[in-house]
């Protein structure tokens, strides 16, 4: 499918019936209240379909199925070769319906078709594959005590994990919680963003396809103020994992204390600084890869390399290297395998971005971009932006833009870059450029993010933990670390004669 044409792609997502329905309990419902929404290509403005306006009645449902299946351990209490041969069908599942899958991501949110068939969908599928393979690989332990006491401490799945995620990878967020939580042994219900529930509604199919028992892996669609905050509020969910703005990460925190103190784990904003200093060699990967970093799924991307701090030496000369790519990444089609960026999720976002591009005309030199435009007459498009001469106080520099817009701040010294790379309320990722190792370790060293990239950008893999730290939130997904949100640490202290 790598050598697809446009037509190709086009008459694959011609060929395709979009769910529409809730998942719960093994079968497509209707919302409890029959009310649907429309849901639309932004690269288009097309309606694709109508879909479950899910709320607090259908959230009910789910998680009473969710708690049935915990209870009788049709898969909690499942032997892990079980769990894992189930997980690892699932993953051969999304691979064998890669091109549907991709698909899916592209019309339901604007990427484009190329990333969502070579990142996202074998990423879901890989993901998959990596937390089974863990299932009966990972250990508990054995507390040290004096013969004749046998401490025994173990990870126990929660029960009812609730998921509430964003539209900007849509099947990656689902995996990333899902396959985490299910490998741990919980049921999960799953609220995906009202922009893109087409994937996460296709993969509960094929889990169901795969072997995961009714009632394990629920998806119901609706909107964050009625489904997500009835999730949030919910009595009997145990755990919530969240990826999303801050602003509604700390919702759900407030949720937690106005119900059952269930666990809250927030992934949430971004404003990732990459960091450029005159002696890195080769200027050319690092233009490539800062570029990469704020345009790659058109700047949305939680942790989107937005600002770009480069040392006055070579900062006219590296500038002139990021225009170059801007010139290079227009929209275009995200059906279309030759465009290098694809729509803006909706008329809503496209309008934030260009209030931030309106402004920052006005405060700091914009040197390529700077336009909405239209794609055959059509759809939500923002050219690949950069703006220069920014100061640190500008809202360009500060605020999570989510968009394709670049900041550019000159710097003269490490300490210099460091502390406006870390005066920020987030803390998700950072990226070093310099062939100087004490200073690529030195800087490393001295940012508050959770993950630091040094001669590449957004370094993110199944083995490492992603996350962040300050107002980017606590949670970790992916590696082992993962599963330690989704189980309770468990001691069970036995008795023997010596
Ligand atoms: P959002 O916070 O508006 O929505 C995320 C999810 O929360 C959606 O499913 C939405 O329906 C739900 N929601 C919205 N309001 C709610 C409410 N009042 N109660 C309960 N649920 C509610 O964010 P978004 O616009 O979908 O996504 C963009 C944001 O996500 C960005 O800020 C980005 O940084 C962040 N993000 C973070 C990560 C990460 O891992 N840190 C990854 C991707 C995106
Ligand atoms: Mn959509």
């Amino acid at each position: 499918m790598l050598d697809y044409t446009n037509q190709d792609w086009k008459s694959r997502a011609s060929e395709l019936s979009f769910r529409g329905q809730a998942f719960i309990e093994g079968a497509f419902v209707n919302a409890v209240s029959g009310k649907t929404f429309d849901n639309i290509n932004p690269a288009t403005g097309e309606i694709l379909n109508q879909v479950a306006e899910c709320d607090a009645a259908d959230i009910d449902l789910a998680v009473a199925a969710g708690r049935r299946a915990f209870e009788d351990g049709r898969w909690s209490r499942m032997a892990p070769e079980g769990r894992k041969a189930i997980l690892l069908k699932l993953a051969d599942l999304i691979r064998a319906n890669l091109v549907e899958m991709a698909l899916l991501d592209s019309l339901d949110m604007g990427k484009l078709i190329t990333d969502a068939v070579t990142v996202d969908a074998p990423g879901s599928a890989h993901f998959f594959q990596w937390y089974a393979e863990s299932i009966d690989k990972v250990y508990d332990e054995v507390a040290p005590t004096a013969p004749g006491d046998l401490a025994l401490v173990r990870r126990v799945p929660l029960g009812v994990v609730g998921a509430v995620t964003p539209w900007n990878f849509p099947l990656d967020m689902a995996t990333w919680k899902g396959a985490a939580a299910l490998a741990a042994g919980n049921s999960v219900v799953l609220k995906p963003a009202e922009q893109s529930p087409l994937s996460a509604l296709r993969l509960a199919e094929l889990a169901a396809e795969a072997g995961v028992p009714d009632g394990v892996f629920n998806v119901v669609p609706g909107f964050g103020a009625t489904a997500g905050q009835a999730l949030g509020l919910h009595m009997d969910v145990d755990c919530l994992a969240f990826t999303g703005s801050t602003q509604i990460g700390k919702r759900f925190m407030e949720y937690s204390g106005q119900s059952n103190l269930k666990q809250v784990w927030p992934e949430t904003g971004g404003k990732s600084p990459n960091l450029v200093f005159a002696d890195c060699e080769d200027l050319d990967a690092a233009a490539d890869m800062a570029a990469f970093g704020i345009f790659f799924n058109q700047g949305e991307v939680c942790s989107a390399n937005s600002r770009l701090y480069v040392e006055r030496s070579i900062k006219d000369q590296f500038v002139e290297k990021m225009i170059e790519r801007a010139k290079g990444m227009q929209p275009g089609d995200p059906l279309d395998p030759a465009s290098k960026m694809g729509a803006i999720v909706n008329e809503r976002q496209t309008q934030g971005i260009m209030r931030f591009v309106e402004a920052g005309k006005e405060t700091a030199n914009l040197v390529a971009g700077g336009e909405r435009v239209t794609v055959d007459g059509k759809g939500c498009f923002v050219q690949p932006t950069i703006f220069d001469g920014v100061t640190h106080d500008n809202p360009l520099a500060r605020d999570e833009i989510f968009g394709p817009v670049l900041s550019v701040i000159a710097f003269d010294t490490e300490e210099e870059a460091v502390s406006m790379a870390n005066d920020s309320i987030y803390g998700l990722a950072a990226s070093v450029w310099t062939d100087n190792l004490s200073q690529a370790c030195r800087v490393a060293d001295n940012l508050h993010v959770g993950t630091v990239s040094v001669n590449t950008v957004d370094a993110l893999s199944a083995q490492t933990p992603f996350g962040g730290m300050k107002q980017s939130g606590f949670g970790r997904d992916l590696s082992l670390h993962s599963l330690d949100k989704y189980t309770a640490l468990k001691t069970t202290w036995i008795k023997y004669k010596p």
